[in-house]
Formats: structure tokens, sequence, C-alpha cells
């Protein structure tokens, strides 16, 4: 046991070694030896496999390792270590798969990417959600009511915050939102220069084990916590991240939004992993820069 994690460490360490000797291919063609710092790799995580092969594809040397029930591509992108991570749907799923990731790849930040419904009507689909803000949509305090008294999810107004500053807080009323990592968001406007199929802008991204369909709910969400879309896993990413101090983004494509009647598109999932793997090199650039 203790050998094998001590050879998966030595394969990670050597990974990280020739990638940083292969270098980046976009820079200069000089063949002297590249003095770039030796960096973590970047981990970048979709759901579902139509969210995250794309991306595995594109990996040179790529292994696969599959810890538990959640599969991981290791290998480099453009000469820079990258990790893809399938993580599965919903919350559960992405703190798992997020913490596996952490512990086991040490990564210098994580993206998490994918599929998302719209909540703001001015958004279509293909447009890219870049989460200024992460938040978790599905922990609330609902009012009391007798038995008989029904459920009425718009009176739902007290959130729940479950990474609360005081712990001994036992009912923390208070919605919490989790910033989107500054250098990563600077990576993701040098990388909006090159998405063609929608518009990339920043938003608030709104995460639950639910998949909302009624109309005024939606509207709650957008007007009382800012949501532009909704979709199951990046507020939990960005909670189990924060745990460990990890630099996160979440980065969303509308494949969906029916504020506007925008029809669901199998292919956003595709252009969002082509985005994702776009501001994942932008990132590490300058990570090598430094
Ligand atoms: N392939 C479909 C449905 C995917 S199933 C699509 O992309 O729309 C649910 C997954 O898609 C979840 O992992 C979730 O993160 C994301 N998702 C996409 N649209 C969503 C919506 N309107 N509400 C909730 N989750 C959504």
């Amino acid at each position: 046991m203790q050998f094998k994690y001590f050879i998966g460490i030595a394969s990670v360490c050597t990974a990280v070694l020739l990638s940083a000797c292969n270098g980046d291919n976009s820079s200069s063609s000089s063949n002297q030896v590249q003095e770039k710092p030796t960096l973590q790799p970047i981990v970048i995580q979709g759901a579902l496999p139509v969210e995250s092969e794309r991306m595995a594809a594109k990996l040179d040397n790529a292994t696969v390792e599959t810890i538990g029930g959640w599969k991981f591509w290791k290998g480099t992108y453009k000469g820079y270590p990258v990790v893809v991570s399938k993580t599965r749907m919903g919350m559960s799923n992405s703190a798992a798969a997020t913490a596996l990731a952490i512990q086991h790849y040490q990564p210098i930040a994580i993206i998490n990417q994918g599929t998302a419904g719209g909540h703001d009507p001015d958004l279509h689909v293909f447009d890219i959600v870049l989460g200024k803000y992460t938040t978790n949509i599905g922990a609330f305090k609902t009012p009391h009511k007798p038995i008989g008294g029904g459920s009425n999810a718009l009176e739902w107004n007290e959130a729940f915050d479950v990474l609360p500053d005081d712990e001994s807080d036992p009912e923390p009323i208070a919605i919490r939102k989790f910033e989107g990592d500054k250098e990563l968001l600077t990576a993701a406007y040098k990388a909006k220069v090159n998405y063609t199929k929608g518009q990339v802008v920043e938003g608030v991204i709104g995460s639950a084990d639910t998949w909302n369909n009624e109309l005024d709910r939606i509207k709650l969400f957008h007007t009382v916590y800012g949501t532009s879309v909704e979709e199951m896993e990046a507020a939990s990413v960005a909670q189990i991240a924060q745990q460990f101090k990890v630099p996160f983004l979440g980065i969303r494509v509308l494949s969906n939004n029916i504020t506007n009647n925008g029809a669901y598109d199998p292919a956003t999932g595709e252009a969002c992993q082509d985005y994702a793997l776009d501001v994942a090199e932008q990132y590490m650039k300058a990570k090598a820069a430094k």
C-alpha cells in the first residue's frame, strides 16, 4: 500500500518534470533547456462523459486512474500538466471527486466546467458564464407549516450556509457565495477572444441537486441571489476547494434556457470543454512565466 502510494507520487512527479522539460510549444523555439518552474497540474472537471471525454482525448501522454467510482485522466496539454476529472452528477459526487483530486494530485487550481440552464433571459444557449460567484441554491430553512399546510418553495427565503465561519451557530442563515479566483478569471478573459460560439460573461452560478423548471422559482433565484445559470456541481466543488485553499473557478455554458425558450443543444458541452482547456493553458502559461 505504502509502496503503491510512493509509485503514484513518483509517477505524478515524473509527469510534472517531463512536462516542464517539454515546455510550452508556443514559446520561442530555442533549444536551450527551458527554465520553467515545475508546475503542479491543473484539474479540469466535467460531470458527464459529454462534459469530460473530449478534454481527456486532447491530453498528450494520458494515463487513466480510477479511484472509487471516479475517473481521472492525467497527461499534458500544450506541454502543461493537466488532470481531467469526471466527477459524475450532483453535489456529493463532485465534492468527493474534488477532495480525491486535491489529495491525490495536489493541483495548482481547479476548474469546474460543463452545461447549465439559464436563469437570465439575456443569456442564450452557447453563452458561457464565468463564476465571479458560485452559490448553493439547494440549502434552505423552510418556514413552519402545519400538517395540511402544503409547501411553497417561493416562501423559502432563509438560505442556509453549510460552511459557516462560526461553527457554533447551529442555524447559520445566510447565502454563501464562493468567489472565483482572480488569476483564473484573468486567464478566462485571455481565452475569451478565441470563443466565437456565444458571449463570455461574468455571473453567478447556482448549484443544487435540483433541476428547476418552475419559472417563478427561477425568477426568484435570479432576482434574490443574482443567479445567471443553474447546474448541479460547482458550489459543492467551490466549498471543498475553499477548505483546502485551492484556487477555483466555475465555467458554465448554457445548454438550455427556459426563460427565453432556449432549447437544449448537446454541442454546448463540447464547446465548453474546448474553452476550459484554453483557460487552463492561459493560466498555466501565466504561472510558468512567474
Ligand atoms: N445533457 C443535458 C442534461 C444533463 S443532466 C444538458 O446538458 O442540459 C444534468 C447535468 O447537466 C448536471 O450535471 C448539471 O450540472 C447540468 N445541467 C444542465 N442544465 C441544467 C439545468 N437546467 N438544471 C440543473 N442542471 C443542469
